[in-house]
């Protein structure tokens, strides 16, 4: 069985652990799970490339996140931070670790040797032993792309910042008016991404951003013709509980879009080629007009490893019907 899933960072990354649990426990440690990660998050930091969902996603599923944070490394130290933060040197809002600097410093280094983030992914995926355990991550493009906020100046004017000014320096409490991701036009989806979607048995997307992590991934060119044609089912899970994201400000970048913050909507911005929509208990009561929407039996939550298998087992199933 071959399963494709888009995702951003730590809701992404969370899911498709559960799932590789899932799968590994019940006979199908063959199947084979591509994962099309957002790279809308990227910056360049101190120039270091960092890419902070491709990293959550090689951290959790190689056995290296903090697990109490979601991202960046466990065991992690911050001396080369506090040797910036003495030089003075900016920003000192984004928190990098030592060992997480170790990633940042080699994919820079072989970027700048001419590889493609692809191919420095593919390597750094392979220190992790994501193939070893039935992975593969792509990076949704080659082309380095970045998300920017359109937020209020303060003084009747528009201004942009990172994404990630926004998120992490701000906590998404400056209003958006909206997303604009510089080189997403012209980005080209990255090598197998495509083929990954149209040749998969089953597309999940797991309870990612909707706006700001598979918003962005959609955005790709191809990559949304490619979901709508795909003969494979797309399932999905809900991010939102009751109206709230489980963590993170999607409710924020859902806003800023002009969407209500429910699990409803949200399974409408991908109504064009979704089958299946798993929501929490709490919102039983949500309709789609063309995919079937299923309530859990229990918390939508994956509070461990072991309740998100049972989430993604949930999915599978709903992907069957659809198969048949
Ligand atoms: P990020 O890039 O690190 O922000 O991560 P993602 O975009 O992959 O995932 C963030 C989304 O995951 C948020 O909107 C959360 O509401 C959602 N999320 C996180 N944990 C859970 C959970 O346990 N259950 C559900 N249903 N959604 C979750
Ligand atoms: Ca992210």
């Amino acid at each position: 069985m071959r399963i494709t899933a888009l995702a951003g960072g730590v809701g992404g990354a969370r899911f498709v652990r559960g799932l590789r649990h899932h799968l590994d426990t019940t006979g199908h440690r063959d199947a084979e799970i591509t994962v099309i990660a957002n790279t809308g998050d990227d910056i360049t930091l101190f120039g270091l490339r960092v890419c902070p969902d491709l990293d959550t996603l090689l951290y959790t599923l190689g056995g290296g996140i903090d697990e109490s944070q979601g991202w960046g490394r466990a065991d992690e130290s911050h001396a080369v931070q506090g040797e910036l933060a003495a030089y003075g040197a900016l920003p000192q809002w984004f928190a990098l670790g030592d060992r997480d600097f170790g990633t940042h410093i080699v994919r820079s280094q072989w970027l700048g040797q001419g590889l493609s983030l692809s191919q420095v992914t593919e390597r750094l995926a392979q220190r992790w032993q994501l193939p070893e355990r039935g992975i593969r991550l792509l990076p949704m493009t080659d082309t380095p792309v970045e998300t920017h906020v359109v937020v209020d100046d303060g003084e009747g004017g528009e201004r942009a910042i990172h994404f990630q000014e926004w998120w992490v320096r701000h906590q998404a409490s400056l209003p958006a008016t909206r997303f604009v991701v510089a080189g997403l036009d012209a980005a080209g989806p990255a090598p197998g991404v495509l083929d990954a979607i149209r040749q998969a048995d089953v597309v999940v997307l797991p309870p990612s951003n909707p706006v700001v992590s598979i918003g962005i991934v959609l955005g790709v060119p191809g990559v949304r013709d490619a979901l709508r044609g795909t003969t494979a089912p797309v399932v999905g899970v809900s991010p939102l509980i009751s109206g709230r994201p489980v963590r993170g400000h999607a409710d924020a970048c859902l806003a800023a879009i002009g969407v209500p913050s429910t699990a409803e909507a949200v399974g409408g911005l991908y109504e064009d080629f979704l089958d299946a929509w798993l929501v929490d208990p709490a919102d039983a009561g949500t309709r789609l007009a063309r995919a079937r929407v299923e309530a859990f039996d229990g918390p939508l939550l994956m509070s461990d490893v072991e309740a998100t298998a049972g989430i993604a087992a949930h999915l599978l199933r709903l992907a069957e019907p659809a198969r048949a």
